[in-house]
């Protein structure tokens, strides 16, 4: 995929931009940049399939809920990390959250912030980033939770902006520039699927 419009966009609106063939090529950067920091990783399955929490955790103090850290230690480490559910050509980022933990540290609290972006996640604009973060993202996530909702019941296939007792989607979050909260924040590129 040609990331020449996206990282464009995204520089203007005050992003960092940092663009890779492979996963493994981004995550050997990442491990570069981030050394003896304290480190929160959000709930995030790019992060996973990365590996970056076994890479990062040996040279630096890795908040992780998913390995049994806790969400509050999480809430002012030097690092952030999260992956979005949808990113919009034209540079907006969306991510849907049920916990509010990953969208509150995406605004504020962190010295730096890093975004993991597979090109999946990627839409020409921000109603296809909304879109993909409602229809794909979403449904997917509640899957892996297991959930009884009626996306999980289509198999994942789409949203149906249920009221069960068990929705996972509680808060959209649309960044239209980055916000000065947290004024490093970089965007990691990835030229293959990662993630939802
Ligand atoms: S709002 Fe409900 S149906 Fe839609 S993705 Fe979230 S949990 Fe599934």
């Amino acid at each position: 995929m040609d990331f020449e419009v996206i990282k464009k966009n995204l520089e203007n609106k005050g992003y960092k931009v940092s663009c890779f063939a492979t996963k493994e090529e981004a995550a050997a950067y990442l491990n570069g940049q981030i050394d003896g920091m304290s480190v929160a990783i959000g709930g995030c399955m790019s992060a996973k399939e990365m590996g970056l929490s076994d890479l990062l955790r040996s040279h630096n103090d890795v908040v992780w809920h998913w390995e049994g850290g806790d969400r509050m230690d999480a809430i002012a480490t030097d690092v952030y990390i999260s992956s979005v559910n949808g990113i919009a050509k034209t540079g907006e980022i969306v991510n849907i959250d049920g916990t509010g933990n990953r969208l509150a540290s995406t605004l504020f609290g962190h010295k730096k912030l890093y975004y993991l972006v597979g090109s999946n996640k990627i839409a020409d604009d921000l109603e296809g980033a909304v879109w993909r973060a409602r229809n794909v993202a979403s449904p997917k996530n509640a899957m892996r939770f297991g959930v009884d909702t009626p996306c999980v019941a289509s198999g994942g296939k789409q949203c149906f902006d249920c009221g069960s007792a068990q929705r996972i989607c509680k808060a959209l979050l649309i960044l239209w520039e980055r916000p000065n909260g947290i004024k490093d924040t970089e965007v990691v590129l990835v030229d293959e699927e990662l993630g939802y």
